[in-house]
């Protein structure tokens, strides 16, 4: 393993910071750092790393601290603030009794904060303390799990790195790592590092370069005893084409991401959606076909990964990709045993939880499909994402051991139910209360002002948003716009709606990518300004194919997905005051409208009992949103402006003064009525909800 270390890049750090933080906690960052970017060393949040130091208090002394890291927090990307400042005095004497509970130690460390306002400090805290070094890194580094994991694993470990590092039994991080830590080096005073059978490795210094420099050596080490003991061959690949591979992912992931999803009797929508992050590349396919049964079915490397990928993984073998209903009922069955053995394994061990702590759903977290690869599942695609880092590293890990011929092995079921459930664990699992959590929008027409306000609206309310239009430049742009807001949750696909091929194509992207769709806002409109009587008939027709076409080309795909993932849908068309309340010069947008919003009507009932709603919101005259003008205007503003001698702003006072509330009518409020319809707030569909400010004349009847 190269080491990063720069004396340049920390010195850098160090005169970035230097104003706020003492020079030792921000090398802290750095190093921490370092190890944060290497992914075979930890993963999303994994590992942890401290500094003994001094805590200025109010009386006249200060404090023996530990700078500990935040739990949760990434190495990758940790700040000197990150750090959490722990009373050494107080941890200490918590090390010298015989038992502490979980709940207790958990309020211990949150006691023993310096600063009440800082966030939870790291589950391994206690460890640290006891740690002789000044400076003290810990990580789950794949080559020393690899050498723990397997029977025989002591012995590997000290083959590999000799004895002057310890090597302790499993046991539960929280206290009684600690105490283990504390007893070991009261006999092994000294020992430079330890490795955590089934876990992973701390070692210390008296500066970060000495500990960052003793993880790195240490770490290569086992590297080179591992390719001493299986020289690494070149990848076996399974030959399938990418393409092939595309197509069936596509076809299976709704399925997939329905079965998934865990019903939620009695709530707005009848289930909490799962995110995907497939996994389908040659060598995890590779992994998948050489490794034995046995081996792929077996808990993560560390315990720390448990409460992402759950104790065990799904496999579906030899799947029919050619009949998809046949493929259903072999996924049901394949999931049917896996929620009962999950639900039997929790009753096995639920006795010994706190009060606090619930049962988990019982779906998989990562489901093999044999001949394809993973599927991995979160409640976003964040987690999903952190999921499939966890199950790719796994895999390659299972991979060097079977190479060796070694035979894996875990802690007991036992200890993994309890690392599973441990109440600090839990509290790193993100909660989340929105109706959209997990929800995949697609927003069409999305470059334009309505779209990019509907778009905005749904990320901030936790919405997964797909959006699509013709234009891919200015779809770029509100891509970009987006990704400030939440990079994770947004993703772009030029579509054209007026194109079956288009929308379809469309569609798979979204499947390959989150899995699935829940819901659709048919938004991409034309407009266009005749009399009928001079009427260009191509005009009209290429109004027709994207304002009536598209809308069905777009319901129909839709409809096909949501039959598909059987948990319900939502669609919204954007529909027009004119639909109602037609105006002269407006006949090919108001007839083309009013064909699209007939559609929706119908396709609400058609649709429902899928538990799919279909509802429309009904603007007028929204001309903008921010700085990006509407298509709509771009129509009919300037025209309009002339016809009644008025500039912009008197355009805009025109229509606002013709609505009963006086209301300028924005993007902003018609992304308010999606998302009343989204958030499933009544239970209505085949419904108009004007945004217009009160016309009489357009009051839908
Ligand atoms: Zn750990």
């Amino acid at each position: 393993m190269k080491n990063r270390w720069s004396d340049s890049e920390a010195e850098a750090l160090v005169s970035r910071y230097g104003r706020d933080y003492s020079r030792e906690l921000i090398l802290r960052s750095y190093s921490g750092r370092l190890l944060g970017s290497e992914k075979s060393l930890v993963l999303h949040g994994g590992g942890n790393t401290s500094l003994k130091g001094e805590y200025p208090s109010v009386h006249s002394k200060s404090c023996r601290a530990l700078f500990i890291k935040a739990s949760g927090f990434d190495l990758a990307a940790i700040e000197p603030e990150d750090h959490v400042a722990v009373d050494m005095r107080r941890l200490e004497s918590v090390a010298m009794l015989d038992d502490v509970s979980d709940r207790a130690m958990l309020n211990e460390l949150l006691a023993s904060r310096l600063d009440q306002g800082a966030p939870a400090p790291s589950i391994e805290t206690l460890v640290h303390a006891v740690l002789p070094g000044r400076f003290v890194d810990h990580t789950h580094a794949d080559a020393i799990l690899a050498l723990t994991n397997q029977e025989d694993g002591e012995d590997h470990v000290r083959r590999a790195l000799g004895d002057g590092v310890a090597v302790l039994p499993y046991v539960k991080p929280g206290f009684p790592l600690g105490r283990q830590a504390a007893q070991v080096l009261s006999d092994h005073s000294d020992v430079i590092a330890m490795v955590w059978m089934h876990h992973g490795i701390v070692v210390w210094g008296e500066t970060a370069r000495e500990s960052y420099d003793r993880m790195i050596e240490l770490v290569s080490q086992a590297e080179a005893y591992l390719d001493q003991c299986a020289p690494r061959s070149g990848e076996t690949t399974v030959s399938k084409a990418a393409d092939s591979c595309e197509q069936q992912l596509a076809a299976i992931a709704p399925i997939v991401r329905g079965l998934l999803a865990t019903p939620t009797p009695g709530s707005r929508h009848s289930c909490q959606r799962v995110v995907l992050q497939p996994l389908t590349d040659t060598k995890t396919n590779a992994l998948l076909s050489n490794l034995e049964t046995s081996l792929l079915i077996s808990p993560p490397l560390t315990g720390d990964h448990l409460i992402r990928t759950k104790p065990l993984p799904a496999w579906l073998e030899n799947p029919d990709f050619v009949d998809e209903e046949s493929f259903r009922s072999q996924l049901e069955s394949v999931l049917t045993t896996y929620s009962h053995n999950y639900q039997v394994y929790f009753e096995r061990h639920k006795s010994r939880l706190s009060a606090a702590v619930t049962a988990h759903d019982s779906k998989p977290r990562v489901l093999f499909i044999d001949g394809l690869g993973a599927l991995c599942a979160g409640t976003d695609v964040t987690s999903a994402r952190i999921v499939r880092d966890i199950t790719a590293q796994t895999l390659a890990v299972k991979g060097r051991i079977a190479a060796m011929t070694g035979v894996y092995r875990v802690p007991e079921e036992e200890q993994l139910f309890d690392m599973e459930y441990l109440l600090q664990q839990q509290l790193k699992l993100t909660v989340h209360d929105s109706a959209l959590t997990g929800t995949i929008v697609m927003v069409t027409g999305a470059a334009g002002a309505i779209g990019s306000g509907i778009c905005a609206r749904l990320l901030e309310a936790g919405a997964h948003v797909v959006i699509t239009d013709i234009d891919e430049s200015r779809l770029t742009e509100v891509r970009e716009e987006l990704e400030v807001h939440n990079a994770d949750r947004v993703m772009a696909v030029r579509q054209d709606v007026s194109d079956a091929d288009s929308v379809a194509a469309s569609f798979s992207k979204v499947f390959q990518t989150w899995g699935g769709l829940d819901s659709l806002v048919i938004n991409a409109g034309l407009a266009h300004v005749s009399t009928l009587e001079q009427m260009d008939i191509d005009e009209f027709r290429r109004l027709e194919r994207v304002n009536t076409d598209g809308t069905l080309i777009l319901l129909q795909a839709a409809s096909q997905v949501f039959r598909k993932q059987r948990t319900g849908g939502d669609v919204v068309l954007i529909s027009t005051k004119n639909v109602f309340a037609p105006g002269a010069e407006f006949g090919a947008y108001s007839a083309t409208k009013a064909a699209a919003h007939q559609l929706a009507r119908i396709a609400s009932q058609e649709m429902a009992a899928d538990d799919v709603r279909v509802n429309m919101v009904a603007p007028d005259a929204v001309f903008s949103h921010g700085t990006r003008r509407s298509g709509l205007w771009d129509e009919v503003g300037p025209g309009r402006m002339r016809a009644r001698g008025l500039d912009e702003a008197g355009l805009e006072a025109y229509y606002r003064d013709r609505n009963l509330l006086k209301a300028r009518i924005t993007a902003d409020h018609v992304a308010e009525g999606v998302l009343f319809f989204l958030e499933r707030r009544t239970p209505t569909t085949g419904a108009t909800l004007p945004i217009d400010g009160g016309l009489p004349d357009a009051t839908p009847r």
